[in-house]
């Protein structure tokens, strides 16, 4: 066991506040890795204030880890000190059931042992994320950093990156489709960008006037202003896929009536409160909603691979993680352009 610094949250109502933590023992399979910075992604919000319920403490928020290795165990082949390395949302899975063996580990049938809020396999030890200086992770949940791009910038890619690029892969996105991204923050920018280096006709749908430049900028070749309700009669019937990233509560049946027929509607968002959706809104054009979960770890490789190849990183707000509730604050306002992400070398 080694002790390491972190940053955590006690309770639902506590602010982000220091705590000395325990880092297992590097075992043979295991990366040491010393994290340079970590992205703050809407779910470390959701889960700080428990409003998806069940949430562990002391939690360590941080799933979009980047570093450099520091150790590795005897059996580790893919990776040796000096290396940069990343850690997403998961670091165990069972390996075994057939979601794993689909290199789908995101719906382990036992359950993925989640990077914080969660516990490792043995059911028992709490993990704790990336608002720390150090972490400890099995190498098959280990993900590799070209050094082609900034580092700080690709963190948010293990969270924000892959949540988007997966469902973008799984529609088999291609040149010339018409896809709406709906919210633009974290996740949002992400699916602009790499829609866009998939050769999609991007659409940002957006409550904010003011960012319409920085859609164009990332991206999009249109904007539509969705507190106006005559977007959605203008655009009604256009989009082959839409990626749906609010955080908050909406009415999804507005936006289904954006799909042409047999579009699809992927929700990425997760907000606190359930919404109803009419079975007309899916009927008439036999629409599909469905959802999707970050991704499994190969398909995260083939994105920071991808990302690498294209230049791809997030526009991102580097921040001292003293200023980690300010951040909370500020996101939970919308002022974030367009992820917060951690310097741990403040911590
Ligand atoms: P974020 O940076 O806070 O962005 C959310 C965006 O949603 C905002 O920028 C805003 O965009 C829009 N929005 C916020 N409140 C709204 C409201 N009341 N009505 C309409 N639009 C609103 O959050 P994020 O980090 O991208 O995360 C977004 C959601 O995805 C969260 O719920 C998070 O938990 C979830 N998530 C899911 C997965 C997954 O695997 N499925 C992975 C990561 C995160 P505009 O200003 O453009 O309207
Ligand atoms: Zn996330
Ligand atoms: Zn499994």
């Amino acid at each position: 066991m080694s002790t390491t610094k972190a940053y955590a949250a006690a309770s639902p109502a506590a602010a982000l506040a220091p705590l000395q933590i325990e880092r297992r023992a590097v075992g043979p399979h295991d990366v040491q890795i010393e994290i340079a910075y970590c992205g703050i992604c809407h779910s470390d919000i959701h889960q700080v204030r428990d409003e998806w319920g069940g949430s562990k403490y002391p939690m360590v928020p941080g799933h979009e880890i980047v570093g450099r290795v520091t150790a590795v165990g005897a059996h580790v082949k893919g990776f040796k000190a000096g290396d940069l390395a990343g850690v997403g949302c998961m670091v165990d899975s069972c390996r075994a059931c057939p979601s794993c063996q689909r290199n789908l580990e995101q719906f382990c049938e036992k359950g993925a042992a989640f990077t914080y809020n969660g516990t490792e396999m043995d059911r028992t030890t709490l993990t704790y994320g990336g608002y720390s200086d150090r972490v400890v992770v099995d190498e098959a949940f280990t993900l590799r950093i070209s050094p082609k791009l900034d580092l700080a910038a690709t963190a948010p890619l293990l969270c924000a990156g892959i949540t988007t690029y997966s469902p973008l892969r799984h529609w088999k996105t291609k040149k010339g489709d018409k896809v709406g991204v709906v919210g633009l923050g974290g996740l949002g920018h992400m699916a602009v960008k790499l829609a866009a280096a998939m050769g999609a006709e991007v659409t940002m749908l957006s409550t904010s006037k003011s960012k319409e430049a920085d859609a164009r900028r990332l991206g999009a070749q249109h904007f539509g202003l969705t507190s106006d309700e005559a977007t959605f009669k203008q655009l009604a019937g256009r989009f082959d896929l839409l990626i749906d990233t609010i955080s908050a509560p909406h009415d999804y049946n507005k936006y289904l009536g954006l799909l042409r027929v047999e579009g699809v509607m992927v929700l990425l968002g997760v907000p606190p409160e359930p919404t109803p959706v009419a079975a007309t809104s899916l009927i008439f054009g036999r629409r599909t909603l469905t959802g999707s979960l970050i991704g499994g770890i190969q398909e995260t490789q083939e994105m920071l691979d991808f990302c690498a190849e294209h230049g791809i990183v997030s526009d991102i707000e580097i921040i001292p993680v003293q200023q980690v509730n300010q951040a909370y604050e500020r996101m939970m306002k919308n002022d974030v352009r367009y992820r917060f992400v951690l310097d741990m070398k403040t911590l």
